[in-house]
């Protein structure tokens, strides 16, 4: 069997992939890149010739003309992860939990991404099937990123478990611990993503500890409190339902979380719901252009969750409102922003460019995030518990550091080398 990554062996984000056999040929995770010079437009604007020629787009023979792939699998729904997949052939079959696909699908509909998805077939986790000679198992993962998947692979004799985006200290921690627990044996190389180990200094808060925080913040502040997070991070969305519940505070979202709670109300049964009793509560921002999307994309049934302008600016300190650049620039001209918090709960990288903002606000700004990206301490219990016989580090900045941390058998890979394993 042959291995090519021809991404990510040396970064995070952009992974990408190939495992050949005898028969088959696959595909596993096809992302764009978050570092280097390429902009996420690019692939809106350019052509696959350019981005070819750029290298954009890694060349890889039989994926975009002329298909010689088996089938495409896809992790999870972090575009660093899929963000390519609008320059596959269209014959290629995509494999992915229901749950990627729902939020692929919901960034394309609001036009976050080209990913306009074609030819998928959504696999379960633990069920086994097969492409040609290889046999794939799913594993539903934690991480920030909602219904990720890990995947062994056993093809030529050899098995293979790819982490994808993983981490121990989520709402579903158990599936961490699980692993943990029953180990899955016999793992020849372990394509293991370590994030983490270029952010040690990081905090290391579990997601129970954010909702802890929030909870205690939300009952002592009397003051109105906005929430900085992605509204595709599930958990983090929960863990402030949950706040928000215990301390009796609205929940205030865009139309936009909202809709990607309502994609996932089949698949999850936990994810909180527009109407589910008066506690959330949508806020709609009222201009003619708004009216137009929300008609186009049928969210009208959110209406009955409304929240108007004036109860906002009323309510003051029973709401925790979802930050969005129109609401801060109406709290803003309204004069309330000035003595609010700020509750940051994103990735610190992002925040450079909103200082100054906040802090001419006159905004408290408390920073509460815990990683999507398993901690140190998780990898090492990872790795003693599955023993794998070697570890292919990816989705990482510090692949050397593997060799000092795991004390298993590191094969380093160079980014499109072909790999015999
Ligand atoms: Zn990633
Ligand atoms: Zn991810």
């Amino acid at each position: 069997m042959h291995l090519i990554i021809h991404r990510g062996t040396h970064e995070i984000g952009g992974s990408c992939i190939e495992l050949q056999t005898e028969t088959a040929t696959i595909l596993i995770d096809f992302g764009l890149p978050l570092s280097g010079e390429y902009r996420s437009d690019d692939v809106k604007k350019k052509s696959k010739q350019q981005l070819l020629r750029e290298g954009l787009l890694p060349d890889i023979d039989g994926l975009y003309d002329n298909p010689a792939f088996d089938a495409i699998f896809i992790s999870h729904a972090h575009q660093d992860h899929y963000g390519l997949l609008s320059f596959v052939h269209p014959d290629i079959p995509i494999y992915m939990s229901r749950g990627t696909k729902e939020l692929i699908n919901v960034s394309y509909t609001f036009n976050q991404s080209n990913c306009d998805l074609k030819n998928i077939r959504t696999v379960d986790s633990w069920k086994t099937f097969v492409v040609k000679d290889i046999k794939v198992t799913p594993y539903l993962v934690d991480h920030s990123g909602f219904d990720a998947m890990a995947f062994l692979i056993e093809a030529d004799g050899k098995r293979l478990f790819y982490t994808g985006d993983f981490r121990g200290h989520g709402r579903k921690k158990v599936l961490f611990d699980a692993i943990i627990k029953k180990p899955i044996k016999n793992i020849d190389f372990l394509i293991m993503e370590g994030t983490m180990l270029s952010r040690e200094d990081e905090e290391c808060r579990t997601e129970k500890d954010i909702e802890k925080e929030m909870t205690a913040l939300l009952k002592s502040t009397g003051k109105l409190t906005l929430l900085s997070c992605s509204s595709q991070n599930i958990d983090r969305i929960v863990s402030a339902y949950r706040a928000c519940m215990k301390t009796d505070t609205l929940l205030v979202l865009d139309p936009y979380t909202a809709y990607v709670l309502y994609a996932l109300k089949d698949i999850a049964k936990g994810v909180p719901q527009y109407d589910w009793g008066g506690k959330m509560r949508i806020f709609f921002i009222p201009n003619k252009y708004t009216g137009k999307v929300l008609n186009e994309k049928g969210m009208y049934r959110f209406g009955k969750a409304k929240i108007t302008k004036e109860e906002v600016f009323s309510l003051g300190h029973k709401m925790l409102v979802k930050d969005s650049f129109t609401m801060r620039s109406i709290l803003r001209n309204k004069r309330l922003l000035s003595g609010s918090t700020l509750i940051y709960s994103q990735w610190e990288g992002y925040f450079r460019e909103q200082e100054v903002f906040w802090k001419e606000s006159k905004v408290e700004v408390v920073k509460l995030h815990a990683s999507g990206h398993a901690y140190l301490r998780d990898l090492v219990k990872f790795v003693n518990a599955l023993k794998p016989k070697n570890i292919i580090p990816i989705h990482t900045e510090n692949a050397d550091k593997y060799g000092v941390y795991f004390k298993t058998n590191i094969v380093m890979l160079e980014d499109g080398k072909k790999h015999e394993l």
